[in-house]
């Protein structure tokens, strides 16, 4: 077992983990977790939803009681940057100057929400990463009646979901001509617009903004590309993240399509581990690099990091998974698509209740489901598997697919 000091760079979901899973193995060296968030770790999952709408206490958005770090023989330094550091020194350097060494180190820095050139500072405008970044906005839409959207990935859907079930009006601005094309397929990006759509949710695909209108220290309106003038109330920007590479770039770690490269045990040099959103991991099973913005992703890597730190290197090979709950509509999806994949729907499309599966070489990549829980978990059996399956098969809902994926190959 590694004894020694590990220091986490990170209080996201990643680096809690980590940390806790570090003890859950057996770890009983020192364990120091950094994070620039003045705040103890906390669920971002809740942050564009259930805490948003007001529907749960700040209490209950926190990852732990505020003791159970110490309890656990954690250090946990809120508001501290990591401004630099040494791998051959060992050591790391925060803003104010003060060094810290480590044996282990564990980089989890997450991402920081991209901002769009033109658009004004102003005071209500708003990009969601952060708990106080949450608290702001849902004290902002408590005096807002018309709520703009840029960009309609899942950060936008939740929002304009949590904002319309207040009964706002939202209007989502989407430069791509399909939402979440790239992500999830043209057709599947069209039954997610259409979901917003009848919700009434006003979404413009196709459409950029040409120019922001101020009044003082607002933003009161928006000319768009199709010609029409919005007038707003709040916005919120919600094009995406840019990993926060830094710090892996100051130790000459190796980075590539905007993550640290790891090996299939999430391990980037002797003793370095990344975990969450900033890794780009080859996965085992799936056998590709990839990087994945998701929560669970960020908790599991950070539990098999500490795994792989406390007892020995072991490949991570647990599927990416993520959900998304926007108004009733509850999605799922396990695995990771390749963006050429062969699309295989089945279930009920206009009832919203299905699944598709991407295929790539006749193998299951991934398996995205719409209010069909059962289909996604037995789809995730079928891409662990890594057995071929016909492609009819998976379309008939007469097919038991529990069956199917227990069939030897
Ligand atoms: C509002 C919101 C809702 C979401 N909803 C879902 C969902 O429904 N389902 C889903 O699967 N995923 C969801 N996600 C995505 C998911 O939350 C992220 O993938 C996950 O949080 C990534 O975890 P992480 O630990 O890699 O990074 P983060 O959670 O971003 O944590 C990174 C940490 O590193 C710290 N840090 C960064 N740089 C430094 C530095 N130099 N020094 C010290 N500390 C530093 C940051 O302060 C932060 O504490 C959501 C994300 C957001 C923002």
């Amino acid at each position: 077992m590694t004894a020694g000091r590990v220091v986490i760079v990170g209080g996201g979901g990643a680096g809690d983990a980590a940390a806790f899973g570090l003890r859950k193995n057996g770890f009983d060296g020192e364990i120091v977790i950094l994070s620039a968030d003045p705040d103890r770790p906390y669920d971002r999952p809740y942050l564009s939803k259930e805490f948003l709408r007001g529907e749960i206490e700040l209490s209950k958005v926190y990852l732990h009681e505020e003791d159970a770090y110490s309890k656990n023989g954690i250090e946990l330094h809120l508001g501290q940057q990591v401004t630099g550091g040494s791998l051959a020194g060992r050591r790391l350097t925060l803003a104010g100057g003060t060094e810290i060494g480590f044996d282990t180190l564990i980089l989890a820095t997450g991402g920081s929400p991209r901002w769009l050139p033109g658009l004004p500072h102003a005071g209500n405008v708003f990009t969601l990463r952060s708990l106080r970044d949450s608290q702001a906005i849902r004290d902002a839409l408590q005096a807002s009646a018309r709520v703009l959207l840029i960009g309609a990935g899942f950060i936008g859907a939740e929002v304009g979901a949590s904002a319309r079930s207040q009964g706002k009006d939202v209007l989502m601005v989407e430069a791509a001509p399909v939402p979440l094309a790239r992500a999830l397929g043209e057709e599947v990006g069209q039954v997610y617009a259409s979901i917003h759509r009848s919700r009434g949710v006003a979404v413009r695909t196709g459409t950029t903004v040409t120019e922001w209108h101020r009044s003082g220290e607002r933003v009161a309106g928006v000319s768009l590309s199709d010609g029409s003038r919005e007038e707003v109330d709040l916005v919120l920007l919600g094009v995406g993240i840019d990993p926060n590479l830094q710090i892996p770039i100051v130790l000459g770690l190796p980075t590539e399509a905007g993550g640290v490269v790891v090996d299939e045990g999430l391990r980037a040099a002797e003793g370095v581990y990344c975990a969450g959103d900033i890794a780009l991991h080859r996965h085992p099973i799936l056998g590709r690099a990839m990087r994945v913005e998701h929560w669970e992703v960020a908790k599991g890597h950070g539990g098999g990091v500490a795994g792989s730190v406390a007892r020995e290197h072991a490949p991570y090979s647990t599927l990416p998974y993520f959900w998304s709950d926007q108004y009733e509509v509850s999605l799922e999806y396990r695995g990771n698509a390749s963006g050429m994949d062969e699309l295989v729907w089945r279930g009920e499309r206009d009832a919203l209740r299905f699944s598709v599966f991407y295929l790539r070489d006749g193998l299951i990549d991934a398996v995205l489901s719409v209010n069909d829980a059962s289909t996604n978990k037995a789809g995730g059996a079928l891409i662990q598997s890594r057995r071929r399956v016909d492609a009819a098969a998976l379309a008939d809902p007469a097919v038991d697919l529990v069956q199917l994926a227990s069939v030897p190959a």
